[in-house]
């Protein structure tokens, strides 16, 4: 069904959606690992919402390419504590043991 297809009751309403958390971090390193910077790009890219890896392209100081893994896990920046906060954060990224659930209201 297309969006001009779609019932009454869906147009005409103005919602807001929430991506909720769910998961926890298994510290697989995905996030931190430069071999996935080029596919979440193309993902940030494309949704319009901007380029904005951590680091940068330069990738960050404290990955351990040999483990794949953070060095001072137990001590990274609030920012990698926090991540991840949208869904597309994630999208790149196989082992990543979080997930988002969106919660839509009418506002
Ligand atoms: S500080 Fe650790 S967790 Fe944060 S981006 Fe660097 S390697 Fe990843
Ligand atoms: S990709 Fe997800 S599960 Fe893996 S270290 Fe990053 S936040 Fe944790």
């Amino acid at each position: 069904m297309s969006l001009a297809e779609a019932p009454n009751i869906v147009r005409n309403k103005t919602i807001r959606i929430k991506h909720i958390r769910h998961g926890y971090c298994n510290s697989c390193g995905d996030c931190c690992n430069p071999d996935f910077r080029a596919a979440r790009r193309a993902f940030y890219e494309a949704s319009g919402i901007g380029y904005k890896l951590t680091h940068g392209e330069a990738g960050c100081p404290d990955f351990d390419s040999e483990r794949g893994k953070c060095r001072d896990y137990s001590k990274r920046p609030m920012e990698c504590v926090r991540f991840p906060r949208i869904p597309i954060d994630i999208m790149a990224l196989p082992q990543c043991s979080y997930y988002f659930l969106s919660e839509i209201t009418e506002v």
